[in-house]
C-alpha cells in the first residue's frame, strides 16, 4: 500500500460474503489484526486514529465513526457480537424473541458483569471479527437454541448458501453430547422458510410421515405432504401480501380439485400456537385425511 494511501474503511457491510473492495469492517467495527494482515503499517493506523476514521475501542479493536452500537457494546463487554446475533447480521433465518445480543467472549476479552455469554460446545478458535462467521456463531446457537430452532437455523444456512453441504456443518457441533450432533441429520436446506422447517422437525418429531417440498400438477410445489392427501402450507412472515393471498387460494381450490386436504398455518400459528395446530393435524390425519386417493396418487 502506498504510505499516503487510504483505505476504504466500509461499515455499510453486513456479512463476510460480501466482495473485499477495501478493508472491511463488521458494523463498523475492526480487529488491529485485520488491518495489519491489509497490510497497514502501525503509522498508517495512527494517521486513521488522528485523521478521526478510526478510534480504539478496546486493545486491539477499532471502531468507524457511526459504528453498529449492538457491534460496540459486544466488544466493549470483553466478546464478539455471535450466536443467533450474528447469524441475523448473515441474512440467516433465526426464531423471534432472542432480542437480547449473543456474545462469544474473545480469549483475552475482559468479561464485564451484564451480558450472557454463549458456551459453546467444545473449543472454538478465539474470535478474529467483530461479528463472528456463520460456523461459529452456529456452534453458539447449539448451545443456546432449542434442537426444533436450532436444526431451523442450520436449514436457511444451506438454504441461502446453496454451496455449503451438510458435512460443513459438522464441526459446529464437534464437541456437542450426541442428542445435539444427531440433530444435524434433521437437516435439510430444501425448506424455505423457518415456519416450513419447525412444522417438518415438529411433525417427524410425532413419527408423521411427511415429505417437504413435493410438486403437485396444477398446483405448484407445496411445503409439506403428510402421507398421500394432507398439505400443509407455512406463511413465512413476509410472505403472503397482495398477489400472494390470491394466489395462494387459487392453489388451494387446484389442490382440492385434484383431491388434497389443504391446510395453511400462519406465521403466528407455527411461532406461538403450535401445541393447538399440531392437536388439529394429528386429529385430521386421525380422520384419515391423508390417506385419500388424488388425481396424483403418490
Ligand atoms: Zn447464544
Amino acid at each position: 500500500m502506498e504510505h499516503d494511501a487510504r483505505p476504504d474503511l466500509d461499515h455499510a457491510c453486513r456479512t463476510h460474503d460480501a466482495p473485499m473492495g477495501g478493508i472491511r469492517t463488521d458494523g463498523g467495527a475492526i480487529a488491529r489484526r485485520q488491518l495489519t494482515e491489509r497490510g497497514l503499517s502501525d503509522g498508517e493506523i495512527r494517521a486513521l486514529i488522528r485523521g478521526g476514521r478510526l478510534s480504539l475501542l478496546r486493545r486491539g479493536w477499532y471502531q468507524t465513526p457511526g459504528a453498529d452500537p449492538e457491534v460496540v457494546a459486544a466488544l466493549r463487554a470483553g466478546g464478539v457480537l455471535s450466536c443467533v446475533s450474528a447469524l441475523g447480521r448473515h441474512g440467516i433465518w433465526v426464531p423471534p424473541g432472542y432480542t437480547d445480543s449473543h456474545i462469544r467472549a474473545s480469549e483475552h476479552g475482559r468479561r464485564v458483569s451484564g451480558p450472557r455469554f454463549c458456551s459453546p460446545y467444545g473449543d472454538l478458535p478465539a474470535p478474529v471479527r467483530a461479528v463472528d462467521p456463520i460456523l461459529p456463531a452456529l456452534a453458539c446457537a447449539a448451545r443456546c437454541l432449542p434442537g426444533d430452532e436450532f436444526v431451523a437455523v442450520c436449514d436457511s444456512v444451506l438454504n441461502t448458501r446453496p454451496h455449503w453441504e451438510l458435512a460443513d456443518l459438522e464441526p459446529t457441533v464437534a464437541g456437542a453430547p450426541a442428542r445435539v450432533r444427531s440433530l444435524l441429520d434433521r437437516v435439510d436446506g430444501r425448506a424455505d422458510s423457518g415456519t416450513e422447517s419447525l412444522t417438518r422437525v415438529r411433525l417427524r418429531a410425532k413419527r408423521v410421515k411427511l415429505r417437504i417440498q413435493v410438486t403437485i400438477p396444477d398446483v405448484g410445489r407445496v411445503d409439506v405432504l403428510i402421507g398421500r392427501s394432507l398439505i400443509v402450507e407455512c406463511d413465512s412472515r413476509r410472505h403472503h401480501l397482495g398477489d400472494g393471498y390470491q394466489r395462494d387460494r387459487d392453489r388451494d381450490r387446484a389442490a382440492r380439485l385434484r383431491g388434497y386436504h389443504p391446510i395453511r398455518l400462519t406465521w403466528a400459528d407455527v411461532m406461538y400456537r403450535w401445541d393447538v395446530v399440531e392437536k388439529e393435524i394429528l386429529a385430521l390425519m386421525r380422520r384419515g385425511l391423508h390417506r385419500t386417493t388424488t388425481l396424483d396418487d403418490f
